[in-house]
């Protein structure tokens, strides 16, 4: 099954996906994960897009297309994935059917997680992360077991620097214009499914569960 997560920043969109991958055995494929990698190994792709990260805008299409293109050719995207983060601009999603038709693959369900704005700009603040796994956290909704620490790995959790208050109003608008756009483009074709993202997050993961059994 290939499954895509939209909704704002700080929607839910990680923590949704970590509880599918168990469920579901199809991995997560989460841009803003792939690209913080690049940018703590300083590799090409890295240098590139840690400016846009910072300030909290959306990375050139062309270089997210060319790392999903190599993302989906690999072996683990055989039996299905979650898209977490992408595509997340028109022109992107115009790009990932063009890969899609080359692997000869369709999208078959599109989650959109509805959370108002100011709902977001609390979650953001309290948001930790383990950036090795990409697992989060949240000091009161979601806390881990031992304050600060990862679950499993009992390594330190840490702030997004792209997590402060003006970047993250930022991060929102460029949703409202620029992501938004997707659910009509993606409603057309009958495959999205509107959840609200507000409720706690096993309420949440029933409710994509039960979208996800008629696929
Ligand atoms: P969040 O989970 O808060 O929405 P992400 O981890 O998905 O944030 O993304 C962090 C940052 O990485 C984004 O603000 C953007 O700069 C960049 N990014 C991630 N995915 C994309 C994408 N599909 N297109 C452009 N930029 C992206
Ligand atoms: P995204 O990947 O869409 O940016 P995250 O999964 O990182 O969103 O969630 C953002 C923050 O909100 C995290 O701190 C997370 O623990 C918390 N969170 C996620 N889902 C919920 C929920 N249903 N209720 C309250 N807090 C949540």
């Amino acid at each position: 099954m290939r499954i895509l997560l939209l909704g704002p920043p700080g929607g839910g969109k990680g923590t949704q996906s970590k509880l599918l991958v168990e469920k579901l055995n199809i991995p997560q494929i989460s841009t803003g994960d792939i690209l913080r990698e690049h940018v703590k190994k300083q590799t090409d792709l890295g240098k590139k897009a840690s400016n846009f990260m910072e300030k909290g805008e959306l990375v050139p299409d062309k270089l997210i297309l060319q790392m999903m293109g190599k993302r989906l050719l690999e072996n683990d995207c055989l039996k299905g994935y979650i898209l977490d983060g992408f595509p997340r601009t028109i022109p992107q999603a115009i790009g990932l059917d063009d890969l899609l038709i080359d692997l000869n693959q369709k999208l078959n369900k599109v989650i959109v997680l509805e959370v108002r704005d100011n709902d977001i700009v609390e979650r953001m603040g309290g948001r930790r992360v383990h950036l090795a796994s990409g697992r989060v956290y949240h000091i009161k909704f979601n806390p881990p077991k031992i304050e600060g620490m990862d679950d499993i790995t009992k390594e330190k959790l840490v702030i997004r620097k792209d997590d402060q208050k003006d970047t993250v109003l930022k991060r929102l608008d460029i949703y409202h214009s620029t992501t938004k756009p997707l659910i009509d483009f993606y409603s057309k074709r009958n495959i999205v499914s509107n959840i609200d993202g507000s409720k706690d997050i096993n309420a949440i993961n029933e409710n994509i569960i039960r979208n996800l059994t008629n696929v």
